[in-house]
């Protein structure tokens, strides 16, 4: 049997009837946009991650790009960033003006390696944009001391990790301000496209309001320049919905993940994903490492079962981005890892048996038995 990589129609068939009830009662509420949906979203989400206020935008590409247009981040302006990430996070940047520095990764987490954060700082310097890539937190005790000890802003890329954790807070309350994204394949996915940016900074979180509305309080009358970024009632009102299930889910996903780790320890040269010691991992990702990762891709395939690379190219290497001018070589890391990683299908619907049969596979790869 075929195994997806992810697939939302177990969770659509399980919900299907409170969902389209949901969606009914948006549609007979004669608001469609910026009403009660949004705003009950903001609050609990916000409240969910322990962060004051809670700003909905269209995707999570625009929570990073309005966050920083919010902090006043633009032309010559530097935003320190790592490459093995979504390319929305340096399009967001780009679209300010402003320019993504790039750090290379922990070999062990593949997360910002604070430690070069300083040799890469200049006047130009403005803002971190640490990502909790596959839904592991950063070290967010190191970026805060380099944020406070260089005046930086700290902007949480939090797109892939809603959930996780970091001695016992959640991700997306240490920083200035956090974004999120609600892509449907994300942990709180939405039927369509969504974003969020947190923060507890009231007078940041009132600018970024009219940011997302041409500018405006209302009346047709702008106060600043602005843009149109706004997060609809039906996908506020399914992601409310969504979001009274959210720990359940993310519990499901650390399950399935343990049931990883339990069968592939140890098993050829696999390195498995690490937990730092006071953190709680989301598993947006289950991402493995191997020296025969293309070998072993293809094998699962032919086997029907789907698996990624997130990423194959970092973005510091694709051609859309050579105007930055860095060279193969120069985030030696980020590119090692580029060349090994894997993630395999884990979703919280993800069916045990087909689960089996990916690790089934794995092992048959490395010469045990089925
Ligand atoms: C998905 C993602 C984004 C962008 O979110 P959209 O809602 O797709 O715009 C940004 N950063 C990271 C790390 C992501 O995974």
């Amino acid at each position: 049997m075929p195994v997806k990589f992810w697939d939302y129609r177990p969770q659509w068939q399980k919900q299907r009837t409170t969902l389209l009830a949901t969606i009914e009662r948006v549609f007979d509420s004669g608001r469609l946009i910026l009403g009660p949906e949004v705003s009950g979203f903001e609050e609990r989400f916000a409240a969910y991650c322990g962060v004051d206020c809670g700003v909905g935008v269209a995707s999570g590409t625009d929570a990073l790009f309005l966050a920083l247009k919010g902090l006043g981040i633009g032309i010559g302006d530097e935003v320190i960033t790592v490459a093995n990430t979504a390319v929305p996070t340096v399009a967001a940047i780009r679209a300010t003006g402003a320019t993504p520095v790039f750090v290379d990764v922990r070999d062990d987490t593949g997360l910002i390696d604070c430690a070069k954060i300083p040799a890469v700082l200049t006047a130009h310097s403005r803002c971190l944009l640490p990502v909790h890539l596959g839904g592991l937190a950063c070290e967010m005790e190191a970026l805060l001391c380099l944020a406070r000890e260089y005046n930086l802003f700290l902007l949480e890329d939090c797109a892939q990790a809603t959930g996780a954790q970091y001695q016992g807070k959640k991700v997306g309350s240490f920083g200035t301000a956090a974004a999120f994204s609600f892509y449907p394949t994300k942990i709180l996915g939405a039927y369509g496209d969504g974003g969020m940016i947190l923060t507890s900074d009231h007078e940041l979180a009132e600018k970024l309001r009219r940011l997302r509305f041409y500018g405006m309080e209302g009346g047709y009358y702008a106060l600043a320049e602005g843009y149109n970024s706004r997060l609809d009632e039906v996908q506020a009102a399914l992601l409310n919905l969504r979001l009274a299930g959210l720990d359940a889910e993310v519990q499901e996903r650390q399950h399935l993940a343990g049931r990883y780790d339990a069968a592939l320890n140890g098993v050829g040269d696999l390195r498995l994903p690490i937990v730092p010691h006071g953190q709680s991992h989301a598993y947006y990702l289950y991402t493995v490492r191997t020296s025969r990762r293309d070998e072993l891709m293809n094998f699962l395939a032919t086997r029907g079962i789907e698996s990624r690379i997130n990423y194959p190219t970092p973005i510091h290497l694709m051609s859309g981005y050579a105007f930055l001018g860095y060279a193969p070589g120069s985030l030696p890391i980020t590119e090692q890892l580029a060349g090994e990683i894997l993630s395999l299908p884990l979703y919280p619907e993800l069916p045990e048996g087909e689960q089996h049969e990916v690790i089934a596979a794995i092992q048959a790869f490395y010469g045990g038995s089925e």
